[in-house]
């Protein structure tokens, strides 16, 4: 009996350890389970059968396991999503926590602030050293959803090449909600170029109004005293008369130019790009210039020299001849009795180089970056008085870009100038027959 008792007790005892092992096993599994889920990993169901009290446990873990994985798989395929939706965005997005730490950067916001992908976690005051964009975040951090920051802040160029320019940055902060996402999120927009057009915009605008009001004040003028006592003063009223009637002509000029370049900007202007002889074109602007440069006593003379009558350049006729009209025309402008104007043609990489050359007034050195400018004028009396409306050579800069050329200019005060354009030049296809085939090519 006593050996049958203590059989019995060695069996209940190793049955005993055998489901404590068994529980222990299926409880490790559970855990390490928990713990993937944690880390964000897959977990695989807890497949030792197990009974009494752990059984549950078991069940529950592999029913709630997937549940949690899926919602992992969703937040991350989330998170993927918003990663490349801000990483496609031309805008430059930062997020901040109320401890003015970064959240996140995309990747637009990494390159405007100089910042690496280890910069989240650091403090933003720290990270972009500008005091605006502080304040900005600041302000954003004052206001309460559904209310917004709207602002615009001004950050130095980070390219070296550009040192001293700024950038000019549409910011709008939007704080969060309390909780977790407490914070704020900052969208900046470079806006830089839009400025410097709207800048650009009302310059033309103010510069217009005033080039019209100049001779309409003259005309008014005039029109008044022959209305008030001058008009049967034979002595003044023709000359009267003639101011009237050159203001008016001065008028027009302002006006066509002005038609003319809104019509290059907007692109409305047709123009016909194909082959054409450039020297005979060339020769004919010279010709219609030939009456004024003679009646002031200057030379005007024409040197195609390697370039033949028939070299052809991919051009509108109409273009070249507005071009060179306005070039031929400022040189005999501002060229002084019996002075020279030199027309020349050279040949060179796939260009046909023209240049028109004076011995005229010349051009200071830090005017020649802004000639080209709408209205800019070196000497604003001296171009009024010779019919001049400061678009001739923005017009130029137009048409040389229309037919894929560039204008130049070399020039100093009292010894000339010289106004270099280049033409692509039209390379002729050879015909089939000339062509000769590979050396080896049918033996
Ligand atoms: P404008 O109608 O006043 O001549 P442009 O746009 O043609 O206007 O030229 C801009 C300015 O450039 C002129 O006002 C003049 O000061 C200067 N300029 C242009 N061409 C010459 C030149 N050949 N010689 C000297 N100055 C020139």
């Amino acid at each position: 009996m006593a050996g049958f008792l203590i059989a019995f007790g060695l069996v209940s005892a190793l049955a005993g350890v055998a489901m404590a092992w068994h529980w222990s096993r299926a409880l490790r599994e559970v855990r390490r389970g928990v713990e993937l889920l944690g880390e964000g990993r897959r977990a695989r169901p807890v497949l030792v059968d197990v009974g009494g009290p752990i059984g549950p446990l078991v069940r529950s873990f592999n029913t709630a396991s997937p549940l949690i994985q899926g919602r992992l798989d969703r937040l991350e395929g989330d998170r993927e999503q918003l990663r490349v939706v801000l990483g496609a965005m031309a805008e430059a997005v930062i997020a901040v926590d109320p401890r003015r730490r970064l959240l996140l950067a995309n990747a637009s916001a990494d390159a405007m602030f100089g910042l690496d992908g280890g910069s989240a976690g650091r403090l933003v005051p720290e990270l972009i050293r500008s005091p605006q964009i502080q304040e900005a975040v600041e302000e954003t951090f004052r206001l309460s959803p559904p209310d917004a920051f709207q602002g615009e802040v001004t950050l130095p160029f980070r390219d070296p090449a550009l040192r001293g320019m700024v950038r000019t940055l549409s910011v709008r902060g939007t704080p969060l909600h309390g909780g977790a996402a407490a914070g704020a999120v900052l969208v900046f927009h470079d806006v830089t170029d839009l400025r410097r057009l709207e800048r650009m915009r009302q310059d033309f605008v103010a510069n217009a109004s005033h080039e019209l009001k100049t001779p309409l004040a003259s005309i008014k003028a005039y029109a008044e005293t022959l209305l008030d006592w001058a008009l049967h003063d034979d002595d003044v009223n023709r000359r009267y008369l003639e101011r009237i009637d050159e203001q008016a002509d001065r008028l027009n000029q302002i006006i066509l130019d002005m038609l003319s370049l809104a019509r290059l900007e907007s692109a409305q202007e047709f123009y016909e790009h194909r082959p054409v002889p450039l020297v005979p074109l060339l020769a004919a602007c010279l010709d219609a210039h030939r009456g004024r440069a003679e009646s002031k006593g200057l030379v005007l003379t024409f040197q195609p020299g390697e370039v033949g009558p028939d070299v052809l350049v991919v051009a509108d006729e109409e273009a070249i001849r507005q071009i060179f009209d306005n070039l031929l025309d400022n040189a005999i402008k501002y060229t002084p009795e019996s002075g020279a104007v030199q027309m020349t043609c050279s040949q060179g990489d796939g260009v046909v180089a023209v240049e028109v050359t004076d011995t005229g007034i010349g051009i200071p050195r830090d005017d020649l970056p802004r000639i080209f400018e709408r209205f800019y004028r070196v000497d604003k009396a001296r171009s009024r008085e010779l019919g001049g409306t400061g678009l001739g050579l923005a017009i130029v800069k137009h048409l040389v870009s229309s037919i894929r050329g560039q204008v130049s200019v070399a020039s100093r005060p009292g010894s000339g100038s010289r106004f270099t354009v280049a033409i692509p030049r039209h390379q002729a296809a050879r015909p089939a027959a000339e062509t000769t085939p590979p050396s080896g090519e049918g033996q």
